[in-house]
This record gives structure tokens, sequence and C-alpha cells, in this order.
């Protein structure tokens, strides 16, 4: 075995700064044996672990870098129920049943993030559920956003959202530029590093093995059980779990899922902390807020600073005109926030699939996989867990949409990153257009 993997350091974020510390785990060496073999430890693969080990099986955790050097320890913290795909979308295309399921799960996730906070006793995740606003930036966007709104009150039963005028949003908001929005109460925010180390550290309590910087460099079948192999060591397990997202192309062990994903980078930016007075003019009701926009932006205010995301840089790294747009877009919705330096600018990459929503499945009757969150992951990645343990025990889950009976390859793969210039081109001229 070849030990050539250099572990990857973590995006030196905002939530890195802040998160409560770690202690190491141990990387794999030599061999060991499992009920379930899990490779990646973000929410998905955490979950998936703690919901099998509540079960009474063995998993055990690979992970390449640390625990959450991921999308789970990097992303916005926004937790809403909800998939790319809209209630309304799937509802045309597949009809009320499916529309109804997938509303479910969606208001599952939300409530599995709550109980698994609460059951591993993580108070540094900082669980909000102050809800979300998403803020119109012209008349027709309002119109569609207020016309969905009620779609979900009379078809859905959704009784909670309600519609902001001008003078609610900009109260919510602390700016003007918005001429109305929808309030969804349900939504939350959470310190998304703090919940990643606390599912760590309670499965560590819990005895659940987890080994970072132990990168699966193979991945293969054995007479009745499955093999996974890292530099320094082996398990042997019945069943794989493949947790690994926005990030399985770390090694070919993994390419098989990668090929269902197209990757795109995500980028945020946080200030440098306000002055009492202008902190509390800004985003009083400590709630998240999106815009309409389909190069879709969103804000939070968390410890005093704004966080402000967004589409980052195309391709492999970050770029300073990724940020510079980040903060020129930001001091259009925040002029006061002209001359506040930004603390933290940092990027992470989210799985996008063709259909919009994520993908649960197997490889084959050993191998399973959860990935595909299409950036709205934090909530639902931690429902896939239970998904996983679920299907791994052999369980019937109706899963909706979410289920990938076959694994949807993106066709012509090589072309998937001009591909996604493109449409995020197109996106940008119809926001400019106010289409
Ligand atoms: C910048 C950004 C902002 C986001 N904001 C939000 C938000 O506000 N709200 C929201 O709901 N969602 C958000 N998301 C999406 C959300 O973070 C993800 O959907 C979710 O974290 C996915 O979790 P995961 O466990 O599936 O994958 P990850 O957390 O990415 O974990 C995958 C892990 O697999 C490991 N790995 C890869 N290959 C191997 C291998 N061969 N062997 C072992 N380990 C391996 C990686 O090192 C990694 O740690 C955001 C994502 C990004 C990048």
């Amino acid at each position: 075995m070849a030990n050539a993997w250099t572990p990857m350091t973590p995006a030196a974020s905002l939530w890195a700064d802040t998160a409560e510390p770690l202690s190491a785990f141990p990387r794999l060496k030599g061999e060991q044996q499992a009920d379930v073999v899990i490779i990646g430890a973000g929410y998905t693969g955490l979950s998936a672990a703690h919901h099998i080990a509540k079960s009474g099986l063995a998993p055990i955790v690979l992970e390449a870098n640390q625990p959450g050097w991921g999308a789970s320890g990097r992303n916005g913290g926004v937790i809403t129920a909800k998939f790319r795909l809209s209630f309304r979308e799937i509802d045309a295309a597949h009809g009320r049943a499916m529309a109804r399921r997938m509303y479910e799960i969606a208001h599952e996730s939300v409530d599995m993030v709550e109980e698994l906070v609460s059951e591993f006793g993580i108070t540094g995740a900082r669980l909000t559920r102050t809800g979300q606003v998403k803020a119109a930036h012209n008349d027709a966007t309002l119109r569609a956003a207020t016309n969905e709104a009620a779609w979900m009150t009379r078809e859905m039963r959704d009784t909670e959202v309600s519609i902001l005028d001008p003078h609610q949003v900009r109260d919510e908001t602390g700016s003007s530029v918005f001429v109305g929005g929808i309030l969804n109460p349900g939504s939350g925010g959470i310190h998304p590093l703090n919940y990643l180390r606390g599912l760590a550290r309670g499965l560590r309590q819990r005895r659940v093995p987890i080994f970072q910087e132990s990168p699966v460099l193979t991945l293969r079948r054995d007479g009745a059980g499955v093999i996974a192999e890292t530099p320094d060591g082996v398990v042997r397990a019945r069943h794989a779990i493949i947790a690994t997202n926005s990030y399985s192309d770390l090694t070919s062990a993994t390419a098989r899922v990668q090929r269902t994903l197209v990757p795109f980078r995500s980028a945020l930016i946080a200030t440098e902390k306000l002055s009492p007075n202008l902190a509390g003019s800004l985003m009083p009701t400590g709630r998240s807020y999106t815009e309409t926009k389909r190069m879709m932006r969103w804000f939070r205010k968390v410890d005093d600073r704004v966080v402000f995301g967004g589409r980052g840089a195309f391709g492999k790294q970050d770029s300073d005109s990724a940020f510079d747009a980040l903060r020129k877009a930001m001091v259009g919705i925040f002029p006061e926030l002209a001359d506040i330096p930004l603390a933290f600018k940092w990027s992470g990459l989210v799985a996008m699939t063709l259909d919009s929503v994520p993908h649960v499945g197997r490889l084959d009757d050993r191998t399973l996989y959860a990935v595909g969150y299409n950036g709205a992951g934090v909530a639902m990645s931690s429902l896939m867990g239970r998904y996983l343990a679920a299907l791994v025990r052999g369980e019937a889950v109706d899963l909706g949409l979410l289920d990938a009976d076959s694994l949807k390859i993106i066709p012509f793969y090589a072309l998937r990153a001009p591909a996604v210039r493109v449409v995020a081109g197109w996106y940008q001229f119809l926001d400019a257009a106010g289409r």
C-alpha cells in the first residue's frame, strides 16, 4: 500500500476561528472488521454512523482529512426545509402524492437536526429556529414568490408562510433595496462546524471508531462483503456507505458516485464585528435571508458580523474576483458596510444533480451512497444518515424522488465545467434583466 496521502488543512473560516476544539482521531493502521464502513466524516457519514450504532451494528468511519473538512465544516449554517426543486414543480412533474412526500422529508430533515443537537447535547451548535425571509428584488420575482407561498398554503396546507410588504422587509433586513418578501418561520441557523464536531465528539463517547487522515484509496467487493483500503490499513465490512458528496473526487475509490454530480463552488465572506449601533440596525430578528435571484445570494448575522454568501469562482481554486463580487453585492444591499473590512473569506464545493434533488441509492447489494444535496444539505444530509442506516438494515424506506434506483450518470461528464459556466452566465443575464 502506497503511503502517499497528504491530508488537507481545514478552510480558514469564521467557523474554524470560533469552533470548540476537537482532539484528533487516530489514523487507521492495520486491519479492522465492521458491519459497515463509512467513507467520509461529514454530516451524512456521522449521522449514518450514529443511527447504525444505535441499532446495534458496528460502524467504522474513515475520513481522508479531518472530520468536518468538507462542506459540513464550512457551509453557511442555514437550515431550511426545501429542495432546489420547489414543491410546486415537484407537484407539476410528479403529482400530489410525491409533492407531499417530499414536503414531509424536507420537514423531517429539519427536525432531525434538532433531534441530533438535543441527543448529543451540542449547545455550541447554537441552533435557532428563527425563520428565513426570501427577499424579492423586483415586482416580477415578488409575484412569483407570492404565488408560490399561496400555493404552499392552499395545496400543501403550509399555514406558516406569510407575505411581507416592503416596510416589513426593510425592518427585517435593515436594507431598503427589496420590494417585499416571504417569511418562512420554520427555518433556522446553526454554527456548522460546532454541530459537526459535536456529532464527532458524541460518537467518540459512544465508542464509535472514527479514523482521520485515512482516505479510502480502493473499495472493492470481497465475497459477501467489501474491503476498503487506506494508505496504512484495511477495513473488512458487510456494507459500505459512500458519504463523500462534493468531495468524491479526492480518490478514485468513489469515482462512480462522482460521475453523478456537478461540483459548483460556493463562497462566503464575513465582516469584522460591527459597532453595536450598526449591528442593531441590520437583521435585528436574527433570521437568515435569501434573494429571489437565480444566482441566489444569502446573508445572516452571526456574532455581530454580516455573513454573506453566493456563487464562488469557477474551477478548482478560490479567486479574489469572486470574493470582490460578493462584497460588491453585499454593499449594494447594505451601503453602510462599504468601509467595514472583511475578516474572513472562504469557499467550498456544493454537489449539484441534473434533477435538482439529492440521490440515495445502492451501487450494488453491499454499497450504499447519499449525495447531491444541491447546496441545501445541512438538514438533509443529517436525515440521510438515518435513512442509510435503515437501508443497511434492509428496511423499506419511502425516499420519494431521492430514490436513485439506478445511478444517474451525467452525460458528457467531461463537459460539466464549461456547462456550469454557460448556465451561470445565462442566469446572471436573466437576473440583470430583472426576469
Ligand atoms: C460554501 C458552502 C455553503 C453551504 N451553505 C449551506 C447552507 O447554508 N445550508 C445548507 O443546508 N447547506 C449548505 N451547504 C451544503 C452542505 O454543507 C452540504 O450539503 C453538506 O455539508 C454535505 O455533507 P456531507 O457529509 O454529505 O459531505 P461533506 O461534509 O463534504 O463530507 C464529505 C467528506 O468526505 C471526505 N472524503 C472524500 N473522499 C474520501 C475518501 N476517499 N476517503 C475518506 N474520506 C473521504 C472528505 O474529506 C469530506 O470530509 C453549503 C456548502 C458549501 C460548500
